[in-house]
């Protein structure tokens, strides 16, 4: 329809088939499927066992340029060209997305499902609660973060003899806990000696180096530094603390991560949450809590099946935050659908912010994890996007855009693609063809739209094509389909960009260099000492994940274009060790949002007669 509707009311418009129709279309067992509702369903890891032997199909990554803080519709490219290969080219495809935070939804941004045609329905279950995962996450590292004060509040008030006999009183499970813990078979406590004791059984955390904190999926600011155990019973323990957004949580990068329950276990056991008063690190093993985190992820582990406004497969997994972590969704989803499309189908996925930051990481951290290969990167523009490198105003989100926006402006879309032209390059780092997908606003001129897709194939593209799917769906991706297909089929030679044996400041510079263009790093006293800590306590070979700006290949978010000659500060320096990445930081992240003085819940309602949700954009 012309003007195109609302992104709820598209949504409402199409009803989508029942979940169970779209797994047996799919291949999907009866008992390989939990149900949630009408249009959800988890599928179950025995899945992979069953499809062991299957060849993968293609598996292709929409990345983008240096986006406005508007988004240039990575989402909407990935829905749409899935839409068109199995809608239109009759080809097996799956999109595996991330599950939105609630906190964007009712913030700033809206919701993540895509939008115009090319949408994952129904939107409201995508971006609310969907399966619960999200509320999981919530519980097991609250539940750990409780069990770190605790420990320290018993460590502090009782002697360590009446503790053990207190928490394991079972003579069994002592004799256990001794043999786990100490190496030794004992069953009655009271005989440990005081140097069994210190050694093996006070954990003696150190209060100021604990790092793991508090989740909500709210954005709330005013939990941004809080002051817990002010009540008389924590004796007077009290220390400053904060909460983050609940998918800033560590456990959310490792379900994105993990490749089975049992790595999963191992990744929670590994989680590093404080330093003891020797500067050792302190586990969630330590704490005897990676069972119980297990538990409450159990079901979360399992992909949600959901679809597109035309009825073809999507997985929604995981959502990690995408600088304190690396904004990809889920490896288990990945590698569920690589098996259910086939060797001739394909599996696209989305990397968060530009490519020099969800692409390297989806390559250099993702892809080590899983082992997968990516066949073909997709790397979205926009007319706009490319003005504003071009040097045209700032673009902010809730303002309506400036005449260079909306009129045809040549010269500033040939200046700005200085930025595209770099994030093919760096695309090509990683041995990977790469076809710019141009996502066609109704402002762009077709003199703008030309001009874009002959510079990107100047720049080394493998194809560039112009994509209507947000007006059109999928019919408006067939041409970006194809090239997407015969993309396939060309030479790979994909790598990754450093050596996990290298020093963590020389991991750090490859990335600041060739993929930044900065001309060197620079680390405050804190994130070198941080560095040697890490790499003193055996954390030295993991992968980097660097927390900068998305708004700019530099740190600086106003530099806009190919910024050169600048060094990359880095303030400090940190480790999610389950997850198994360091992530030094450029500048101070925020990890818990704020909301603006008009926030997206304004606009949201519930009609209670019809229950259909209203203003969800
Ligand atoms: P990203 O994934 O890159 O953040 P999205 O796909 O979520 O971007 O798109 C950002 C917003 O822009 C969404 O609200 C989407 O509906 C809208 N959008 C995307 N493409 C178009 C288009 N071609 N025309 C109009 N609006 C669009």
């Amino acid at each position: 329809l012309s003007p195109v509707p609302s992104d709820i009311e598209i949504s409402r418009a199409q009803s989508p088939k029942a979940v169970d129709v779209l797994a047996k279309e799919i291949g999907l067992l009866t008992d390989e499927i939990e149900i949630y509702g009408q249009t959800k369903a988890k599928v179950r890891l025995s899945l992979l066992e069953r499809l062991k032997d299957q060849p993968d199909g293609k598996y292709v990554l929409v990345a983008g340029i240096t986006p406005t803080p508007l988004g240039e519709g990575k989402s909407t490219v990935t829905i749409g060209l899935v839409q068109a290969l199995t809608a239109h080219l009759n080809i097996n495809s799956f999109a595996c997305l991330r599950q939105p935070s609630q906190g964007p939804t009712f913030g700033v941004k809206g919701g993540a499902a895509g939008g115009g045609y090319a949408q994952v329905i129904p939107m409201e279950e995508f971006n609310l609660h969907l399966t619960g995962d999200i509320h999981a996450i919530t519980a097991a590292n609250n539940l750990l973060a409780a069990a770190i004060d605790a420990r320290i509040l018993h460590e502090n008030t009782q002697s360590d003899k009446v503790r053990i006999i207190l928490s394991y009183p079972d003579d069994n499970f002592s004799s256990q806990f001794f043999k786990k813990r100490l190496g030794i078979s004992k069953t009655d406590p009271e005989t440990l000696t005081e140097e069994e004791i210190s050694k093996f059984v006070r954990l003696d955390i150190d209060p100021s180096t604990i790092t793991w904190q508090r989740v909500v999926d709210t954005n709330d600011r005013f939990l941004r530094k809080i002051t817990v155990g002010q009540a008389n019973t924590e004796k007077g323990l009290v220390r400053q603390a904060q909460f983050d957004i609940a998918v800033a949580s560590e456990i959310m990068a490792i379900l994105a991560l993990t490749t089975s329950l049992q790595d999963m276990k191992e990744r929670l056991g590994k989680m590093v949450v404080a330093n003891d008063k020797k500067g050792e690190p302190v586990t969630a093993e330590d704490l005897g809590v990676t069972g119980a985190l297990a538990v409450l992820m159990k079901d979360a582990i399992k992909p949600t099946l959901m679809q597109t406004l035309e009825g073809t497969p999507v997985f929604v997994h995981a959502g990690p935050f995408a600088n304190i972590a690396h904004g990809n969704s889920s490896v288990l989803a990945d590698k569920i659908a690589l098996k259910l499309v086939g060797e001739k189908g394909f599996v696209v996925t989305e990397a968060g912010f530009g490519a020099d930051i969800g692409m390297e990481k989806f390559f250099n951290i993702k892809c080590r994890a899983s082992g997968l290969v990516p066949s073909v990167v997709v790397l979205v523009a926009t007319v706009r996007a490319l003005k504003m490198h071009g040097g045209g105003p700032n673009v902010t989100a809730g303002a309506p855009l400036k005449k260079e926006y909306t009129e045809e402006n040549l010269q500033l879309v040939a200046d700005g693609c200085c930025n595209l032209q770099k994030q093919i390059q760096i695309t090509q780092l990683f041995g990977v063809p790469v076809v710019v997908a141009l996502n066609v606003f109704k402002t762009d001129s077709p003199a703008e739209v030309d001009l874009v897709c002959k510079i990107a194939k100047e720049s080394g593209a493998f194809d560039a094509v112009p994509c209507n799917h947000w007006s059109a769906g999928g019919r408006g991706a067939v041409k970006l389909a194809q090239a997407v297909e015969k993309a396939a089929n060309q030479k790979n030679s994909f790598k990754y960009l450093y050596n996990l044996e290298l020093p963590i400041v020389e991991k750090i510079r490859i990335i600041a260099q060739k993929v930044y263009g900065a001309q060197d790093v620079e680390l405050s006293p804190i994130a070198q000492s941080q560095v040697d800590r890490y790499t003193r306590q055996g954390f030295g070979n993991l992968p980097i994940c660097m927390a900068k700006t998305h708004l700019s290949l530099s740190h600086q978010p106003e530099r806009k274009g190919v910024p050169t000659g600048f060094i990359l500060p880095i303030s400090d320096v940190r480790a999610s060790i389950g997850a198994g990445f360091i992530y030094p930081l450029v500048g101070t992240m925020s990890t818990m949002p704020g909301l603006p003085t008009r926030p997206c819940f304004y606009d949201i309602d519930l009609d209670p007669i019809t229950e259909q949700v209203k203003g969800l954009f």
